[in-house]
């Protein structure tokens, strides 16, 4: 899609245009840093977190994570059905991790796509169900996985249940208002229940030194960049708990990782070589990723 509508010029003087500028953890003025793709990645005088701003909030979700981000590349997949094979085995690690919390079995996956990292929770014995805003992927879900997947945003989602668990999977980045997502988090899940949360680290060692050129500065996909610490504030200060914490481990394969990198890294000699070396493996070929800036938390609602 076009950033055109979502560009944010930045503003030294926050206290002509505060609201909009404000940090969406702590309201407090920011201050905008570099940009990426036309649009500015701000950082909140008072707590750090980093955030970006969408001029077209109300038309986000449909403008930015349409069939295109999963199936054309740029900040999202190449082929996301073509991870398959990695991403199903990812649920059914997420799944023996949340038995050992014994978590119980009525479970929501938010931004579940295409239902692959459900259906590893699933076939680890939950009774799992999701949303998802494309209806492409929501379709493949229900037609061919045979899994229970609500095509609407999650903004908009209204069950009448509430659920033993909620996993969101690499969508925390992708809230316009990441408070608000929380707190209504905190309502779908019953007293006691378990949230499950994977997400990017902006404090890690591979984020930190890299700088802008981090890969996971990519908006508008992604409009906020958590640090552990920001993450943890953010649950408890919504009546979350911590429970445990640690580093998922995660493929990804060639294909994807040279789509992401003629995206996110085109003009820097090392993605060169890595691009280079990636060229003389099979587009196929699962690779480990390191994981140093990715991490999952368990929390626990009070
Ligand atoms: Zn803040």
């Amino acid at each position: 899609m076009s950033t055109a509508t979502l560009l944010k010029k930045p503003s030294q003087h926050c206290s002509t245009n505060r609201a909009a500028d404000s940090c969406p953890l702590c309201q407090q003025v920011s201050v905008p840093q570099f940009e990426k793709h036309g649009i500015w990645i701000r950082e909140c005088a008072g707590c750090g977190h980093r955030f970006a701003i969408s001029d077209a909030p109300n038309q986000h979700v449909e403008q930015v994570y349409g069939d295109d981000y999963f199936f054309s590349g740029g900040a999202g997949y190449d082929d996301y059905l073509s991870e398959a094979e990695l991403l199903v085995p990812h649920g059914r690690r997420y799944g023996r991790l949340l038995k050992r919390h014994g978590a119980g079995s009525s479970l929501l996956d938010v931004g579940a796509a295409a239902g692959l990292i459900l259906q590893g929770l699933v076939e680890e014995g939950f009774k799992g169900c999701g949303v998802e805003p494309n209806g492409t992927m929501a379709r493949f879900a229900q037609a061919e996985l045979r899994l229970d997947v609500t095509a609407v945003a999650f903004e908009d989602f209204e069950p009448d249940t509430q659920f033993d668990i909620v996993t969101v999977i690499q969508v925390m980045g992708h809230f316009i208002d990441p408070v608000a997502a929380v707190e209504k988090l905190y309502r779908l899940v019953r007293p006691g229940g378990l949230y499950l949360v994977e997400t990017w680290d902006a404090g890690s060692w591979p984020a930190r030194p890299l700088g802008s050129n981090w890969h996971e500065y990519s908006p508008p996909s992604v409009l906020q960049w958590f640090s552990r610490d920001s993450l943890k504030q953010l649950f408890e200060r919504c009546k979350f708990e911590e429970v445990a914490t640690g580093r998922p481990q995660k493929w990804i394969n060639a294909s994807h990782v040279c789509s992401l990198i003629d995206h996110k890294l085109p003009q820097t000699a090392w993605a060169d070589v890595v691009r280079s070396g990636l060229a003389c493996m099979p587009a196929s070929l699962n690779l480990p990723y390191p994981s140093d800036d990715l991490f999952w938390t368990l929390f626990r609602r009070n």
